[in-house]
């Protein structure tokens, strides 16, 4: 039987889960991830990794629900597996607080979380500046593990690795029969969507390893993580701004505000500082087109604009994608068939 080629452009986390999805459930597929770069090296290797979703504006609520529930399955049977420690994948529980109360005292992803259950006032007393809190259990991945152990399981079902800029998905029309785009931020260029924008984020490593439960303020901007060997803080979400470089505006302002929520953090030693740049986008896009590239039609299936929420759903966004591949190969098999 004649192999399919699949090129799937980007090696981050959402590129390597749809490659792994695609090359495991389809095994006449010859799959080929191609990027720029690697781990240690990508936007996904840097990000905070807890796993809890936003919802988007446009795309139907059952819709997410399913990207999300695929997602967290997915890594808590990791976490509860003996490859935790190997893909940087755990167990985290701790909290949300807000400020004010939030318009949805119980958020649609409440359901597929563990244990989710409104805070206690004695609980609150923690966070005099908050009157309302949140508290479950969730999963943390750690990327810098959790890309290699992807790659690894990738390499082990044949997928192929190539390391090069795709200038333009012309470049891959003649080599492959169908292309999954998971560029990130890079789709901004790779397929001049303009609806893709960097959101810059920065976070710190600190070594603070009496905590062990997460806090997270409702407006996304602070947070405490703590992971397998350091305690992530942070955070930035400076839309537009294309700045790789660390702040030191920012580094106090983080340091500040996580000590005001977490005062024993003025005892932790900064390990590292980082910036990633989200590839923000109003809705993720993940659908299929048909392009015309060198007189020839090539079905592109894209998988990219996760914002930062890109660790969260990259499973079961992937998942999605991996229908959508078999969709092209329905319709490329009807066409040969004509
Ligand atoms: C500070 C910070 C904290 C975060 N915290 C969390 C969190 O706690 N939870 C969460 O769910 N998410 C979080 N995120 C968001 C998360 O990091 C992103 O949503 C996710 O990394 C996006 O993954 P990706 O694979 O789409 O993109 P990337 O990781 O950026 O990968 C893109 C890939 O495409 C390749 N590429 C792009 N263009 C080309 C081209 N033309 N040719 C070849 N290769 C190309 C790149 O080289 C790379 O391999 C955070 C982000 C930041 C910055």
């Amino acid at each position: 039987m004649k192999m399919v080629k699949v090129a799937v452009v980007g090696a981050g986390v959402v590129g390597l889960s749809t490659a792994v999805c695609i090359a495991e459930a389809l095994p006449f597929c010859c799959v080929t991830v191609m990027a720029e770069r690697f781990s240690p090296d990508t936007t996904s290797d840097g990000a905070a990794g807890i796993v809890l979703p936003a919802q988007f504006p446009d795309i139907p609520l059952e819709r997410q629900k399913q990207w999300f529930k695929n997602s967290f399955d997915h890594l808590l049977a990791i976490a509860q597996s003996q490859h935790s420690p190997e893909a940087g994948v755990m167990l985290s529980s701790g909290c949300q607080i807000f400020k004010e109360v939030p318009a949805e005292k119980k958020p649609f992803w409440s359901e597929f979380v563990i244990g989710f259950r409104e805070m206690t006032d004695v609980e609150l007393k923690r966070f005099p500046l908050h009157t309302f809190g949140q508290a479950f259990t969730t999963v943390k991945c750690e990327c810098s593990s959790y890309l290699p152990w992807l790659q690894n399981r990738f390499s082990k079902a044949g997928g192929l690795i190539e390391q090069r800029i795709v200038s333009s998905l012309q470049d891959l029309s003649s080599s492959f029969d169908l292309i999954v785009n998971c560029s990130g931020l890079g789709a901004k260029s790779l397929v001049g969507d303009g609806e893709v924008y960097p959101v810059r984020g920065q976070v710190l490593k600190v070594d603070a390893p009496w905590l062990k439960h997460f806090i997270r303020d409702g407006d996304g901007k602070t947070y405490i993580y703590p992971g397998i060997h350091s305690v992530t803080i942070g955070g930035t979400r400076q839309e537009g701004d294309w700045r790789l470089e660390v702040d030191q505006g920012d580094t106090r302002g983080i340091l500040e505000r996580c000590c005001r929520l977490e005062p024993s953090l003025t005892k932790a030693k900064v390990l590292s500082e980082w910036v990633g740049l989200r590839p923000g986008r109003k809705n993720p896009r993940v659908e299929r087109e048909v392009v015309q590239l060198q007189g020839r039609q090539l079905s592109v299936v894209h998988n990219y604009g996760h914002s930062g929420w890109g660790v969260t759903l990259a499973w079961g966004t992937a998942l999605d994608a991996l229908g959508l591949v078999r969709q092209c190969l329905h319709d490329l098999s009807l066409q040969a068939k004509l």
